[in-house]
């Protein structure tokens, strides 16, 4: 069984690499901010709310995740899961291990991804003129890394204490193929 933690400031390729691993082995990719841009689209009183927030930068609530993810994950089979952008605050990791406890489940892989502001904030500009997303304009790239730096290091950094058997830094100044290797090497090996 193989269940993956992507952590990394926006921009940081936690999507792509998700996504390139999840196909090679077959793994349930969760992206939760792709969860949340479709359910947008249902123009729902719901969606007129998260549109909001998610144009700010801001993090939705917990109680909004933490029952989208649960919902997805009581229904996984049994290969495995990708989390990519979840759990973001303290709250959503501790629902995250109850969850899995009670389930008899575990993590078994956290690859923190690491990237500079500069580099991410160049990378978000040029993404924002492929995908037009909403809140990849330059006044909310800011709000977003503040949320990252404030709430969802301090969670990554709450893992990297307690789970430093499983924990794994990543360069993401590199490659998209590089990085790839590089992950792929540390799920061979172990
Ligand atoms: P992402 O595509 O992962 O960058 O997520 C886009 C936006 O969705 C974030 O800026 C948040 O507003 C919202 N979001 C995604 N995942 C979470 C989460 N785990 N907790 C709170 N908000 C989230």
């Amino acid at each position: 069984m193989n269940n993956i933690i992507f952590f990394g400031p926006p921009g940081a390729g936690k999507g792509t690499q998700a996504k390139l691993i999840s196909e090679d082995l077959s793994l349930s990719h969760l992206s939760t901010g792709e969860i949340l841009r479709k359910k947008i689209l249902e123009k729902d009183a719901l969606a007129i709310k998260l549109k909001e927030i998610m144009s700010s930068g801001k993090l939705v609530s917990d109680d909004i995740l933490n029952s989208i993810v649960l919902s997805r994950l009581s229904n996984e089979s049994n290969k495995g899961f990708i989390l990519d952008g979840y759990p973001r605050t303290l709250a959503q990791s501790e629902y995250l291990n109850n969850f899995l406890e009670n389930s008899g489940n575990r993590i078994n892989y956290i690859f923190n991804i690491k990237l500079s502001f500069e580099i991410l904030k160049n990378r978000i500009l040029k993404r924002s003129s492929e995908e037009s997303r909403e809140d990849d304009k330059i006044e909310v790239i800011q709000t977003r890394y503040s949320e990252y730096k404030n709430t969802t290091e301090k969670v990554s950094n709450f893992y990297k204490k307690t789970q430093s058997h499983i924990f794994y830094e990543i360069d993401g100044s590199q490659q998209i193929h590089e990085i790839t290797k590089n992950i792929k090497k540390i799920l061979k090996k172990s």
